[in-house]
């Protein structure tokens, strides 16, 4: 007798519906599996042989043959134990198969029977609903993580044996229901527990820089010595961002979800993510990679922060993977059988020391390196990526007045408001150009048409051209930076001030 189940796999982030037909038929016993298995499915016969018979159900001695459609498609991973047990209990007639069309079943099975969570439920569930699915059959704890997909029925199961006892009774069980309500997921939190501005002591000049950046979604390094508190000022830039959308979060639990990263199954994830790879991180590792390619760094920091510290111990072939998706905000990953796009909308928050031995510029301490020496590490830092960062700041040692004292500085909440408003204002103007989020993204003929400069501010700025030698896209830059300072102040106008406060914002720059 032949049954059909559905079940489904992930192919980046996106989900396909498969098909598992299972038929059983005379002849010598024995389990055949057809349609591209990769090698956790294959053991996946074995798993349900055992499962079934732990589980007290009669496991038929006779040829069964089980089919994955499409054939074209390769199937991984552990998705499809509970439909091959499933199609296996429905063709030797000991469940029922009228629910069989209409739901989709995903999950692995232990050895007694238990069953075990699958990562990527959520983009499954998303799909599914697309494709007029009625409802998902997923192991209990997946099942906080496909319920967050409205318009799905969703039934959890601790076992194989509930999961026939359903398919039997469907009229005894009740599908899950999202713990915290609907209200809660769409409306919730903000950022529990993420680091504040408002434990910063000083750094004036680098607070600031921070809200440039997130105002105009620039990119930014900071350059200080060891201790200036670099990363302290980095990892709270995620918190000054504007809350993620809806529709955001669940991009972002996708990702996070087909990674196997989401820490509470039950929820979206609702921050935005602040990732920091070691300099020892592997091509792959930062932009995504593997024979089923599975998202990297900068796709798990997609809407965040993707912080790289210490640039220039990251092996340059590195970092020269990350400037393509930081041109296009996404990655592609050939593979001969289908290429893989992963979103990588991030903004790269770098650190450096300013010179090999760390002290350059450093008010307590003298720097040891020679002229050249520090050359050299200058023409390191004007690598693959310095071309896509706006922001050079300068970070310095606190004082030991300043360290003594309570962090004065305002919170991040307040940093935040100001920032939307900046944000805001920049959205408005860009409403004829729908590509364009952020004044970080403009192209040279939208900074010609919304950065235009008065005679003094002009002079200003070719001042600064000659005396610091700075190219043609370094003056972009600075307007782009320019145009994002007058956004925060409220002003359409770029005023001479924040024309004079961007062009600050060239440290590397100024040491060359
Ligand atoms: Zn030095």
């Amino acid at each position: 007798m032949l049954a059909r189940v559905w079940s489904a796999s992930i192919i980046g982030i996106d989900a396909v519906k498969v098909g598992v037909e299972v038929d059983i038929s005379g002849g010598l016993p024995g389990i055949v599996v057809l349609g591209l298995p990769d090698a956790a499915v294959q053991e996946s016969r074995e798993r349900v042989k055992a499962t079934l018979k732990n589980a007290g159900f009669a496991f038929p001695m006779r040829k069964i043959v089980i089919n994955l459609t499409p054939a074209d498609l390769r199937k991984e991973g552990p998705y499809f134990d509970l439909p091959i047990s499933v199609g296996i209990l429905a063709a030797s007639e000991q469940v029922k198969a009228d629910l069989l069309g209409d739901y989709l079943f995903l999950g692995e099975v232990s050895l007694d029977g238990s069953l075990r969570p699958v990562t990527g439920v959520l983009p499954i569930a998303a799909a599914a609903q697309k494709m007029g699915i009625a409802g998902l059959v997923v192991p209990a704890d997946n099942a906080q993580e496909a319920v967050v997909v409205e318009g799905l029925t969703v039934y959890a199961f601790n076992n194989v044996a509930d999961v026939a006892d359903f398919l039997n009774h469907p009229a005894s069980y009740k599908p899950v229901q999202l713990e915290n309500g609907v209200e809660n997921v769409h409306a919730t939190p903000l950022y529990p527990g993420a680091p504040d501005l408002k434990d910063v002591k000083g750094q004036a000049h680098g607070r600031r820089a921070l809200e440039i950046a997130a105002a105009g979604g620039h990119n930014l390094i900071f350059v200080g010595p060891p201790g200036s508190g670099k990363t302290m000022l980095a990892r709270r830039l995620p918190g000054i961002l504007p809350p993620l959308e809806f529709s955001e979060a669940l991009e972002v639990t996708r990702i996070h979800s087909v990674a196997g990263l989401l820490k509470n199954r039950g929820s979206l994830v609702r921050s935005r993510p602040f990732r920091s790879p070691h300099h020892s991180a592997s091509g792959p590792s930062l932009v995504g990679g593997g024979s089923y390619p599975r998202p990297g760094e900068i796709s798990l920091s997609h809407l965040g922060v993707l912080f790289l510290d210490e640039l220039t111990e990251f092996k340059r072939d590195v970092l020269e993977f990350l400037r393509q998706p930081l041109e296009d905000g996404l990655v592609t990953i050939a593979r001969t059988r289908q290429s893989v796009m992963f979103p990588a909308q991030f903004t790269l928050v770098a650190s450096t020391n300013p010179c090999p031995c760390g002290y350059y510029g450093d008010t307590i301490q003298q720097c040891t390196c020679s002229p050249r020496q520090r050359e050299q590490y200058w023409a390191k830092l004007s690598g693959p990526l310095m071309d896509r960062i706006d922001l050079q700041v300068a970070v310095n040692r606190l004082k030991p007045e300043e360290i003594t004292q309570q962090p004065t500085g305002e919170g991040s909440e307040a940093v935040r408001d100001r920032v939307q408003q900046a944000r805001s204002r920049a959205v408005k103007r860009f409403q004829t150009e729908p590509n364009l989020r952020c004044n970080a993204q403009m192209q040279s003929s939208h900074i010609y048409k919304w950065c235009q400069l008065d005679d003094a501010s002009r002079k200003l700025l070719e001042g600064a051209i000659r005396k610091l030698g700075l190219s043609a896209r370094a003056s972009d830059r600075i307007l782009k930076v320019a145009r994002t300072i007058a956004d925060l102040a409220g002003d359409e106008v770029l005023k001479t001030q924040y024309v004079a406060e961007a062009i600050q914002y060239r440290t590397i720059d100024r040491m060359q």
